[in-house]
């Protein structure tokens, strides 16, 4: 599994080694810390191999395919996430999530390994035209250079997969992934002041940040707040278990597949922010300002073909997964 170290990585290597799958972790720490591999273990008392290494280096991810002959199959989150970001670097955004997985297909072809599952984003929709979206909803031009490079590997996994019948690809669209593991050993660690809303929203709370800023209240929804589809974590790593398991057991109906993974349920930031305070009974100071550059106003899945194909469906209730993100908020800040 590249991206290991990170936060949907490491609830991901969680899910598949309780389900009895054994992982080798390939990441660069240069978004996460090495200490998530003890936590993991603390989890379930097993210690996914690691190597430390680049993927958008051809030579070294070559050299570790040919060595690792034992995998069957790869699970590919490693890429640089910032939308922001990439805005004002797209090159090194181009050239470390695009060469990355560059490398990993060429590497799976010549050391024989089949089965990819990508990480890929609701990004690819833009602002689509009728909700909830389904995959046969068209992708729009992405508003980033991030949200076009999920864009693009999809294109080239599927080309890939074409190219090569004996390759199979599935690409997950990921919409609003939030919480933490309910053991709070493990979460999201974003580095410096979060962009996202839920890492702002527990910030806030623990104190770290004096108020909540929402972007706008006066978009056409019944709140005026944007609406998003939030994923819990481990419901999201859960797909990716069935997915594995799904190429592993040859059950794909097509050598390149892809599948929303939401709850299929839209929520505007202010029923999510209520929720935070009704979970959590902690008080959530914010304001209202303007609307963010880029964002959309909503977006929410329709989720029926991975309830039907993959027998996969997001179980966990917003309360839960929000309390589980302030659990994990609580013991980095070694808060009561
Ligand atoms: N949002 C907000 N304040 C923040 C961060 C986010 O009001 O500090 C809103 C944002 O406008 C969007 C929603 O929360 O409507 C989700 O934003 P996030 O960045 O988490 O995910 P996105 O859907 O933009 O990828």
């Amino acid at each position: 599994m590249t991206g290991g170290t990170g936060f949907i990585g490491s609830h991901t290597v969680v899910e598949l080694q309780q389900a009895g799958y054994q992982v080798v972790i390939v990441d660069d720490l240069s978004n996460s810390k090495v200490d998530v591999i003890d936590a993991i273990e603390k989890i379930t008392g097993i210690r996914p191999e690691f190597a430390n290494f680049d993927l958008s280096d051809r030579a070294k991810t070559l050299a570790f395919f040919l060595k690792n002959s034992d995998v069957k199959a790869v699970i590919h989150f490693a890429a640089f996430k910032a939308v922001g970001e990439s805005v004002t670097k797209p090159l090194e955004y181009y050239r470390n999530n695009v060469n990355s997985l560059l490398n990993i297909l060429e590497s799976m072809k010549l050391s024989g390994v089949s089965s990819l599952v990508f990480s890929s984003s609701c990004t690819v929709y833009g602002q689509p035209k009728q909700l909830p979206v389904t995959e046969s909803t068209p992708r729009l031009p992405a508003e980033s250079p991030y949200g076009n490079t999920k864009a693009i590997n999809e294109d080239i996994i599927r080309d890939f997969c074409h190219a090569e019948p004996s390759i199979k690809g599935l690409a997950l669209r990921y919409f609003n992934p939030i919480g933490a593991h309910p053991s709070a050993l493990i979460g999201e660690s974003p580095v410096g002041v979060p962009n996202n809303l839920v890492p702002y929203i527990t910030q806030t709370a623990a104190g770290l940040r004096k108020e909540l800023s929402i972007f706008g209240n006066d978009y056409n929804t019944p709140d005026g707040t944007p609406i998003r589809d939030y994923i819990d974590v481990v419901d999201l790593a859960k797909a990716h278990v069935v997915a594995i398991k799904r190429l592993l057991e040859g059950k794909n109906k097509a050598n390149y597949e892809f599948f929303n993974i939401g709850t299929g349920r839209g929520l505007s930031v202010l029923e999510l922010v209520n929720a935070f305070m009704k979970s959590t009974g902690v008080n959530l100071p914010y304001k209202i300002v303007g609307r963010r550059a880029g964002d959309i106003e909503k977006i929410w899945a329709d989720t029926s073909l991975a309830n039907n194909e993959l027998g996969w469906k997001a179980v966990v209730p917003i309360e839960e997964t929000l309390l589980n993100a302030w659990k994990w908020e609580k013991n980095v800040r070694n808060l009561k």
